[in-house]
């Protein structure tokens, strides 16, 4: 059997089409429509105004640490359930990472945890500045929640939006709640240019100076003049014309992802739990994940799955756990512990058939 992976690259059968207009417009960096088509085309569809492509989700996210001033010495909250791109950027900066655990009801950031951390640093004279918070697996945090302490401690949110593109809170798209916001379009997320990312900002000043940042920092002469450290963080107009070719799918590959969920929720044993999704949230399902009764049957199940050639994943290992982490400030009640024990991604790819969901559903149920 061909081996099932859990999230492989999509192409739409557009993409080519795009390339070839790259081409024949000689444009193939630095600049080009594509760059300003594929930025429009976000904007348009989450309802932002000011975006800018960059090569990555964790340059995007470093370039917003850098515009809200994030320095060496300062404190940033993180979602602790996440992948290391939450926090790396905030390590660039020098500054430092304080984590923040799960709730049982959305596998996101738990708000009590959140206000406890606040109230705990402010009685050691530590003062957050910003919250990095991710929307895990295409579903939403309880932004209601988050947004109240969002503003009673002032802090400046940005939302990891990597995974979780066309996910809506309350009818707003996730990404659009912050300050700041980013997607990732790297090669398993819901669509992708191969690599790349897109920043959300506040305003036009602000996404020029994101944009100064992203290619070098040149000061406004003829000749080459730098007073700032700059970075090479911009996408290309070629992978930006795969981004305006995918972005036309964006829709239908959601309604695949949920349509691979209930099939999956339909048939697979009734002990298994999957992850849970708030009501106000209508996320977009890129990974079906969910929870076996203990480290030993979900280790079984996957080992299972991968001689049948089938790739399947732990959830994300918390990041307070990471080694690289190891003495950074962590608060909560192990909640994504237990679930980083109990937890399994899915394959989840848009192009896997029903014939291959069902070896997969019995493999499993067979095994638990
Ligand atoms: C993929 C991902 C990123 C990083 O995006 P890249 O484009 O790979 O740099 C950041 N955060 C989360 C939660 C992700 O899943």
């Amino acid at each position: 059997m061909q081996k099932i992976y859990l999230s492989p690259p999509h192409l739409t059968g557009e993409e080519g089409k795009y390339f070839e207009e790259v081409l024949a417009s000689g444009w193939i960096a630095p600049m080009g429509t594509f760059i300003d088509e594929f930025e429009n085309q976000i904007s348009q569809k989450i309802g932002a105004k000011h975006t800018l492509a960059t090569n990555s989700g964790t340059s995007a996210l470093h370039l917003a640490l850098c515009c809200a001033d994030i320095r060496a010495g300062d404190y940033v909250l993180v979602s602790s359930f996440s992948f290391v791109a939450s926090a790396n950027p905030i390590l660039y900066q020098n500054a430092i990472p304080i984590f923040v655990d799960s709730d049982e009801k959305s596998w996101n950031i738990c708000p009590i945890s959140l206000e406890k951390a606040l109230i705990n640093c402010q009685q050691k004279q530590i003062f957050p500045k910003a919250l990095v918070l991710t929307h895990l697996y295409g579903q939403a945090a309880d932004m209601d929640a988050v947004m109240k302490i969002v503003e009673k401690y002032n802090l400046i949110l940005i939302e990891d939006a990597a995974e979780s593109l066309g996910c809506t809170w309350d009818n707003q798209f996730v990404g659009t709640f912050g300050k700041y916001g980013f997607f990732s379009f790297n090669g398993n997320k819901i669509i992708t240019t191969s690599a790349g990312g897109m920043l959300v900002l506040p305003n036009e000043n602000q996404r020029k100076k994101a944009l100064f940042l992203a290619t070098q920092a040149k000061d406004d002469a003829p000749h080459y003049q730098h007073s700032e450290i700059g970075y090479n963080y911009r996408m290309s107009n070629v992978l930006a014309a795969m981004g305006v070719a995918q972005m036309k799918f964006l829709d239908k590959k959601i309604q695949k992802k949920k349509e691979i969920f209930n099939f999956y929720q339909q048939n697979l044993s009734k002990n298994i739990v999957f992850m849970p999704e708030l009501e106000k949230s209508k996320g977009n399902r890129w990974l079906t994940c969910v929870l076996f009764q203990n480290f030993e049957q979900r280790e079984k199940i996957r080992q299972v799955l991968n001689q049948h050639n089938i790739e399947s994943r732990p959830l994300w290992k918390p990041l307070h756990l990471q080694p690289l982490f190891s003495k950074n400030l962590y608060f909560g009640e192990n909640i994504s512990e237990k679930l980083f024990e109990k937890g399994l991604c899915l394959p989840s790819g848009t192009q896997i058939n029903y014939h291959e969901l069902e070896i997969i559903i019995q493999l499993i149920n067979q095994n638990c």
